[in-house]
Protein backbone atom coordinates (compact mmCIF):
# COMPACT_ATOMS: atom_id res chain seq x y z
CA UNK A 1 0.00 0.00 0.00
CA UNK A 2 1.48 3.48 -0.88
CA UNK A 3 0.45 6.54 -0.07
CA UNK A 4 1.68 8.02 -3.00
CA UNK A 5 -1.29 6.54 -4.64
CA UNK A 6 -3.91 7.40 -2.23
CA UNK A 7 -6.26 9.60 -4.20
CA UNK A 8 -7.63 12.97 -3.02
CA UNK A 9 -11.33 12.92 -3.56
CA UNK A 10 -12.67 15.42 -5.55
CA UNK A 11 -9.58 16.18 -7.15
CA UNK A 12 -8.26 16.28 -10.82
CA UNK A 13 -5.39 13.48 -11.56
CA UNK A 14 -4.59 15.40 -14.40
CA UNK A 15 -3.40 18.58 -12.96
CA UNK A 16 -3.76 17.27 -9.17
CA UNK A 17 -6.07 20.65 -8.46
CA UNK A 18 -8.97 20.66 -6.18
CA UNK A 19 -12.12 20.78 -8.42
CA UNK A 20 -15.09 23.51 -7.73
CA UNK A 21 -17.79 22.44 -5.49
CA UNK A 22 -20.22 23.41 -8.36
CA UNK A 23 -18.76 20.60 -10.68
CA UNK A 24 -21.27 18.31 -7.90
CA UNK A 25 -23.47 19.58 -10.65
CA UNK A 26 -22.83 17.65 -13.89
CA UNK A 27 -20.80 14.59 -12.63
CA UNK A 28 -22.42 11.76 -12.81
CA UNK A 29 -22.08 7.71 -12.60
CA UNK A 30 -19.84 6.88 -16.14
CA UNK A 31 -19.86 10.35 -17.20
CA UNK A 32 -16.75 11.91 -18.68
CA UNK A 33 -16.26 15.30 -18.41
CA UNK A 34 -13.61 17.99 -18.72
CA UNK A 35 -11.50 19.58 -15.56
CA UNK A 36 -12.43 23.06 -15.79
CA UNK A 37 -9.02 23.79 -14.93
CA UNK A 38 -7.16 22.06 -17.05
CA UNK A 39 -9.20 20.60 -19.71
CA UNK A 40 -8.16 17.13 -19.66
CA UNK A 41 -10.86 14.63 -19.93
CA UNK A 42 -12.27 13.09 -16.11
CA UNK A 43 -14.27 10.34 -15.94
CA UNK A 44 -16.37 9.97 -11.76
CA UNK A 45 -15.02 6.61 -10.14
CA UNK A 46 -18.56 4.03 -10.21
CA UNK A 47 -20.38 4.27 -7.40
CA UNK A 48 -23.94 3.82 -6.24
CA UNK A 49 -24.29 7.27 -3.63
CA UNK A 50 -25.24 9.20 -6.94
CA UNK A 51 -28.32 7.29 -6.83
CA UNK A 52 -28.89 7.10 -3.31
CA UNK A 53 -28.09 10.96 -3.21
CA UNK A 54 -31.16 11.14 -5.48
CA UNK A 55 -33.39 8.83 -3.62
CA UNK A 56 -32.22 10.58 -0.45
CA UNK A 57 -32.94 13.84 -1.90
CA UNK A 58 -36.02 13.28 -2.93
CA UNK A 59 -37.52 11.18 0.16
CA UNK A 60 -36.45 13.97 2.69
CA UNK A 61 -38.57 16.36 0.39
CA UNK A 62 -41.83 14.31 0.37
CA UNK A 63 -41.83 12.56 3.83
CA UNK A 64 -41.57 15.76 5.63
CA UNK A 65 -44.51 16.76 3.53
CA UNK A 66 -46.30 14.29 3.30
CA UNK A 67 -46.09 14.36 7.85
CA UNK A 68 -46.53 17.92 8.33
CA UNK A 69 -49.61 17.95 5.50
CA UNK A 70 -51.35 14.95 7.85
CA UNK A 71 -50.68 16.47 11.04
CA UNK A 72 -51.45 19.95 10.52
CA UNK A 73 -53.34 19.76 7.07
CA UNK A 74 -51.49 22.33 5.88
CA UNK A 75 -50.31 22.19 2.25
CA UNK A 76 -48.46 25.85 2.43
CA UNK A 77 -46.47 24.64 6.05
CA UNK A 78 -45.90 21.30 4.25
CA UNK A 79 -44.41 22.54 1.11
CA UNK A 80 -41.91 24.58 2.93
CA UNK A 81 -40.86 22.03 5.33
CA UNK A 82 -40.34 19.97 2.77
CA UNK A 83 -38.22 22.22 0.64
CA UNK A 84 -36.35 22.81 3.97
CA UNK A 85 -35.74 19.47 4.83
CA UNK A 86 -34.73 18.68 1.13
CA UNK A 87 -32.31 21.43 1.05
CA UNK A 88 -30.70 20.60 4.31
CA UNK A 89 -30.57 16.73 2.79
CA UNK A 90 -29.01 17.66 -0.66
CA UNK A 91 -26.77 19.76 1.34
CA UNK A 92 -25.49 17.29 3.05
CA UNK A 93 -25.39 14.35 0.18
CA UNK A 94 -23.26 17.35 -1.92
CA UNK A 95 -21.02 17.35 1.09
CA UNK A 96 -20.77 13.32 1.05
CA UNK A 97 -20.26 13.24 -2.85
CA UNK A 98 -17.93 16.40 -2.61
CA UNK A 99 -15.61 14.51 0.19
CA UNK A 100 -15.91 10.61 -1.60
CA UNK A 101 -15.94 11.33 -5.21
CA UNK A 102 -12.82 10.80 -6.51
CA UNK A 103 -12.12 10.58 -10.06
CA UNK A 104 -9.77 8.90 -12.88
CA UNK A 105 -8.55 9.83 -16.09
CA UNK A 106 -10.82 9.08 -19.22
CA UNK A 107 -8.15 7.38 -20.69
CA UNK A 108 -10.61 6.13 -23.41
CA UNK A 109 -11.78 9.54 -23.95
CA UNK A 110 -8.39 10.72 -24.40
CA UNK A 111 -7.00 8.13 -26.84
CA UNK A 112 -9.72 8.65 -29.40
CA UNK A 113 -8.35 11.57 -31.17
CA UNK A 114 -5.06 9.81 -31.66
CA UNK A 115 -7.15 6.84 -33.21
CA UNK A 116 -9.13 9.47 -35.52
CA UNK A 117 -5.81 11.07 -36.67
CA UNK A 118 -3.70 7.68 -37.33
CA UNK A 119 -7.27 6.67 -38.79
CA UNK A 120 -7.67 9.28 -41.06
CA UNK A 121 -3.76 9.65 -41.37
CA UNK A 122 -4.23 5.81 -42.99
CA UNK A 123 -7.48 7.02 -45.13
CA UNK A 124 -5.78 9.61 -46.98
CA UNK A 125 -2.80 7.02 -47.48
CA UNK A 126 -5.67 5.09 -49.25
CA UNK A 127 -7.11 7.46 -51.37
CA UNK A 128 -3.33 8.76 -52.31
CA UNK A 129 -3.02 5.06 -53.58
CA UNK A 130 -5.92 4.86 -55.19
ZN1 LIG B 1 -7.33 19.31 -14.20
Amino acid sequence: MSIMEKKESFTCPHCKEKLPFRMLLIVKNDHTFKCPLCGEALVPHKTKSFTWGYIIGFLSFALPQQIVFYLHQDNGLAFLIGILHAVTAIGLVSLYFYFNTKFSKAIVLSFTPILLVVFGRLLIHTIDFM
